[in-house]
Formats: structure tokens, sequence, C-alpha cells
């Protein structure tokens, strides 16, 4: 029996792309000697992304649809899409065609070749403007220092795994606050790299402010890495340090010209020691609130409807 590919696509409010993505999509998915399934999951969408997907699910059988009760984040989609797929390859794309799919017939290539893991690495990113691309290589630098998990610089959520890999993934990887492109970098198997170039978004615009993806950075190192914990013994030695060494100046200097003016010294050290000790708690804080994340096991996504699926 043939093999066939899953090909999951996370939609929000895509009404713009969506046609476009699933024709040229479909055209080259039609070429390939794999069967397919495409899986788009609709995540919590409010314009007529849903309707689109009612009529292309009811024209192609190979169209499936996972529809959220809400929108829960594109990292809740991919991992619903991979617990959904029954392929023997799984490749998560977006649907604004910024991950071209003129690439899947060189992904299904690795996959026959052996490959678990195939890594789409972005070689430019028109798009993003330099403050995205340059906070992304930051990203990308900083996570490499702090964690044991070595992720490669400018990876996407363009990426392919095998059914193996995706069964390790869905089976053992289901925190709460999540990073898929982390986690594929974490587990190991074949590995292969496939360079591209990120198009334009065809329509519509970034679902990812600034904010939004600050807030994302800032989880994900804390998820990867502990060292940011530890942050408390390096400032506790280091403003330390620094005491002893106001302490020693402050005795020389009473020594040589009598009372010195404390006044100026007090502030400084006060605001020093207060941001040291925000900076502190506002880490403990947020490692608690993914730890609270955690037990509270809430679900990751909660599915309304679905299309196509059997059963
Ligand atoms: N997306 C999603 N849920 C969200 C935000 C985004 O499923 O809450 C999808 C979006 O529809 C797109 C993909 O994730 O297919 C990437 O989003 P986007 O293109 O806006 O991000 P960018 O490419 O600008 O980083
Ligand atoms: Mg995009």
């Amino acid at each position: 029996m043939g093999k066939t590919i899953s090909v999951v696509v996370s939609c929000y409010n895509e009404e713009l792309a969506l046609n476009q993505f699933y024709h040229e999509t479909a055209r080259i998915l039609n070429k390939l000697n794999w069967d397919y399934e495409l899986i788009f999951v609709n995540d919590g969408s409010q314009d007529g992304t849903m309707k689109i997907l009612d009529d292309l699910s009811g024209k192609d059988k190979k169209v499936k649809v996972i529809s959220f009760s809400r929108n829960f984040g594109h990292e809740a989609a991919m991992i619903a899409g991979l617990d959904y797929s029954s392929g023997d390859g799984i490749v998560c794309m977006d649907a604004d065609l910024q991950h071209p799919p003129q690439y899947l017939p060189e992904i299904v290539r690795k996959l026959e070749d052996g490959y678990d893991v195939i890594n789409m690495v972005r070689t430019k990113n028109e798009s993003a403007g330099w403050f995205k691309n340059f906070a992304s290589s930051a990203f990308y630098h900083l996570i490499n220092v702090l964690s044991d998990v070595k992720f490669e610089p400018n990876a996407s959520d363009f990426f392919a795994i095998s059914r193996r890999a995706g069964d390790v993934l869905r089976d053992n990887y289901r925190e709460k606050v999540r990073f898929l492109r982390g986690y594929v970098q974490n587990i190991g198997f074949n590995r292969a790299t496939i360079e591209y170039e990120a198009g334009v978004r065809v329509a519509g615009e970034s679902k990812y402010s600034i904010k939004k993806l600050m807030a994302f950075s800032l989880n994900t190192i804390m998820c990867f890495s502990n060292l940011p914990l530890k942050l408390g013994i390096y400032a506790g030695c280091g403003a330390g340090i620094l005491g002893i060494a106001m302490m020693i100046y402050t005795i020389w200097s009473w020594a040589r010209v009598g009372t010195p003016n404390g006044y100026a010294t007090t502030i400084v050290l006060i605001c020093f020691m207060f941001s040291v000790l925000f900076l502190i708690v506002g880490v403990i804080g947020n490692y608690i609130a993914i730890l609270f994340a955690e037990l509270k096991d809430r679900p990751i996504y909660i599915v309304g409807e679905t299309k196509n699926f059997l059963e």
C-alpha cells in the first residue's frame, strides 16, 4: 500500500489566503507519489475561515477539518493536527503561503530516504522587517546559550516528521506552555535540513504582534532552561561583593576626609538592589505561572467539530 503524507495547516482568520493556499498546495500534493490528507485546524477564527473550510471539505474528501471551540493559539493548533493525523509523514505549514508548498516533493523524498525530522530553515525572510529578524536571531542565540537543547537558528514552524517521530511528540510532549519547534529539536532521530526562502504573506495580516512574540520567547526560554531561576545566586554574589567594596570604600573615605556624604550612595544602592530583587522575583513568578498551568492540567485545545475524519 502506498504511503500517505499528512499536511497540518493552522488557520486563524485566514479567509483571504485559504483558497489560494488550498489550490496551490493541492496541485502539488496531487503530483506526489504519496497519497495525502490536508488537515486544516481552524483556531477559533471569527471571519469566514470556517465557511471556506466547509466548502473545501465538502468538495474534497482529502480536506479534513478540526475546528476549535475558541482561539487556542498556533501551538495548540499544530498539536491538534498531529493528534488527528494518520499519515506516514507529517508536515506543519502556515496558511499564508509563507511556507512554499513547492518544497513538498523534496520533503517527501527526504522522508523516503528515512529521515525522521526535516527542519526547514529560512535563508531569507523578506516580509518580517529588520526588527523581527533581529529579535528572532537574538532569541535563538540566547536560547542556545541558556539551554542544553540545541536549536537550529532560523528554524520555523515549517517542518516535517516521520510517523515514529510524530508518535513520540504526540505521546510525550503534552506540555501546556508549548514550543513544538523546540521539542522537534529535542527528540533526536535521523535529521535533515532543507533551506527555503520564506515568501511574503499572500493576503491578510500577521497574527503575531511583537508583544505576543516577546511573551512567547520568555516562556520558551524558561521552558527550556533553568538558568534564569539561578539568576538570584549570581546576582546575590555580585551584590554581596559590591556591598563589601562599598563598605571598604566608606571606611577608607571616612578615615581620610571625615564623614562622607552617604545620601547619593544610599539612593544608588537601594535602586540597584531593588531592581535586582524585582527581576529575580519576576523570573520566579513566571516559572510559577508555567508550573501552575501544568498543575491545573487544562486541555491544550477543545474541539468543536471535525469534518471528513472517520469516526
Ligand atoms: N495562527 C493560528 N492561531 C493563532 C495565530 C496564528 O493558528 O492564534 C496561524 C496563522 O493562521 C498562520 C500561522 O499560524 O497560518 C502563522 O501565523 P502568522 O502568519 O500570522 O505569523 P507570522 O508568519 O507573521 O509569524
Ligand atoms: Mg505568516
